[in-house]
């Protein structure tokens, strides 16, 4: 085993980080220490995973490893073995591959793990402090580990488990209707939310020092989803109301106060630390059309709603409260049919017998090309254009060890937005309001010993951080990862003089040791369903 002797590594994760925002807050002044660590620093564009979503590309970003050997794939874990088919949230268990931070403290380094998805129960590993991000702030005592680290950031003064964790009450009042009126409670409620996250992690950064400190923000994905229409400069001028220039101006002040927390993070960490700064995915204005993908499995044939199912008339994206689509087929006569509006997934429904709803596998290659031809099909009735301009299969993009969980099919819109699961009165209808939606380019910067100063470099992976991470903790890389450590972003012979290193057997196959399984209440799950439709991902 080899232990940990590295200088201090900070991993500052920006939830949607795009340069296209980011470029123009910095040129504006409004994030200096962004700025800063740049101009001393490598940039380049993170591609994200192949559909580019929080949960699955998170844990690609801290495992190393694709969705198809990690098995997550969108907030949900869909089970079609069930009859019918049916679906839970997914959570630490679905990880199927060992995490980054598994990889450092199992090898002496410490770490401190922040408000990163998928880490609920947080897994057990010795030397760790992991807080895990969507959590009910009910579950925040039990979520953490070690255990008694929440009684020590709970004698903080300031400390709110409802501000830090998710609050459906007080988040479903800041959402409700996403009119204009409540951006502004939308964006007041994620700048509270960001302080509280940064002042654990001073206090740890303070008091607990790690060799790898790891926090994520998130509110820029929640913020930019609904008002990166009004941060956007080059749209920004068409929304004069008052109530969007004060969401506006709010909006930059989260900017102002996270681009605080980066410099305080870096100044705390010292002049001989490495800091990367990565997002999931960037971010982009969706189209100005909803693409109603069970409505139009249903105008197709692949689906059957129930007659009762209602009509949605107010062209939203994902159902309100505690309905779930699945209770709106009629599964007797549904083949194909989407769960989840953030995942873009259309599942295939498998015959359990001869006779028995669903393709049976004889059927299935054949019925699965027919689908994704009639998909491409699909054309805007105003435009002509296609609405869809990719379907990706299961075995073209997740190939893998958990490859059989993946979706049957996952659609690139056009506009890269999201798919409605609604019923509607025609299978593409205007999209209401400004929103915007994910982008497979995200971000990286990084700046420390070894890397380059003032330099653009090419793309890189998302499956790069782990292994980023990893050499930049003097720790060997498991030859399961699917990233590399990328040569562009080093000083030139700076590989060569410190060579990569790679682990032997021992870290072959490895997961996380597993936290105590702790089962959301049927109500803290509702609400955690309930705030993912809001967001308009289920
Ligand atoms: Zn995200």
């Amino acid at each position: 085993m080899s232990s940990c002797k590295s200088s201090k590594t900070v991993l500052i994760g920006v939830d949607g980080g795009t340069f296209a925002l980011l470029d123009p807050l910095m040129g504006d002044g409004v994030m200096p220490n962004l700025n800063h660590l740049i101009k001393r620093g490598v940039r380049a564009p993170l591609v994200s995973t192949a559909h580019p979503l929080t949960p699955p590309a998170w844990t690609t970003l801290m495992t190393g490893r694709t969705p198809g050997n990690h098995g997550v794939y969108d907030f949900i874990r869909v089970d079609c073995t069930t009859d019918p088919p049916s679906y839970t949230l997914a959570n630490a268990s679905d990880v199927k591959c060992e995490t980054l931070w598994s990889m450092a403290t199992r090898q002496g380094c410490k770490v401190t793990c922040l408000n990163f998805p998928m880490m609920f129960p947080a897994p057990r590993l010795e030397g760790a402090n992991i807080i895990p991000g969507y959590v009910p702030w009910s579950y925040l005592a039990r979520a953490v580990y070690p255990r008694e680290l929440y009684a020590r950031i709970r004698e903080r003064q300031g400390f709110n488990a409802k501000e830090l964790a998710t609050d459906w009450q007080q988040e479903r009042q800041a959402v409700q209707g996403l009119a204009e009126d409540n951006l502004e409670d939308w964006v007041q409620f994620h700048l509270v939310r960001e302080r509280r996250w940064f002042e654990i992690l001073k206090f740890l950064m303070e008091e607990e020092p790690a060799e790898l400190t790891a926090v994520l923000y998130d509110g820029t994905d929640r913020i930019q989803h609904l008002c990166y229409h009004l941060i956007d400069k080059q749209t920004a001028g068409r929304y004069g109301s008052p109530a969007s220039l004060r969401a506006r101006d709010l909006a930059l002040q989260y900017y102002r106060e996270l681009d605080g927390f980066i410099g305080e993070m870096i100044a705390a960490a010292g002049p001989e630390a490495t800091i990367v700064v990565a997002s999931d995915h960037g971010f982009a204005l969706a189209g100005d059309r909803i693409f109603y993908a069970n409505t139009w499995l249903a105008e197709n044939g692949y689906l059957r709603w129930r007659d009762d199912a209602p009509i949605d008339s107010d062209s939203r994206v994902a159902l309100d409260e505690n309905t779930e689509v699945g209770t709106l087929f009629d599964w007797s006569q549904t083949k194909a049919f989407a769960f989840s509006s953030s995942s873009n997934a259309i599942h295939i429904r498998k015959a359990r017998g001869p006779g028995e709803p669903g393709v049976t596998a004889d059927e299935y290659p054949q019925f699965r090309d027919a689908l994704v031809r009639k998909l491409l099909e699909v054309r805007d009735p105003q435009t002509g254009e296609r609405m869809i301009t990719r379907v990706m299969t299961r075995d073209e993009v997740f190939p893998g060890i958990s490859g059989e969980q993946a979706p049957d099919l996952t659609i690139v819109l056009a506009d890269l937005g999201f798919l409605s699961v609604l019923r509607a009165d025609a299978s593409i209808k205007p999209r209401p309001m400004p929103y915007a939606t994910h982008h497979p380019d995200g971000i990286f910067i990084a700046a420390g010993p070894g890397l380059r100063c003032n330099a653009r470099v090419e793309p890189l992976s998302i499956n790069d951080i782990t292994p980023i991470l990893l050499y930049s903790l003097g720790l060997p890389l498991s030859p399961e990862l699917e990233g590399r450590v990328p040569e562009s972003i080093y000083e030139s012979g700076h590989l060569d003089a410190h060579p990569v290193r790679f682990a032997e057997g021992e870290a072959i196959g490895r997961v996380d040791a597993q936290g105590d399984l702790e089962t959301l209440s049927p109500e803290a799950e509702a609400q955690i369903r309930e705030r993912l439709k809001a967001l308009g991902y289920l």
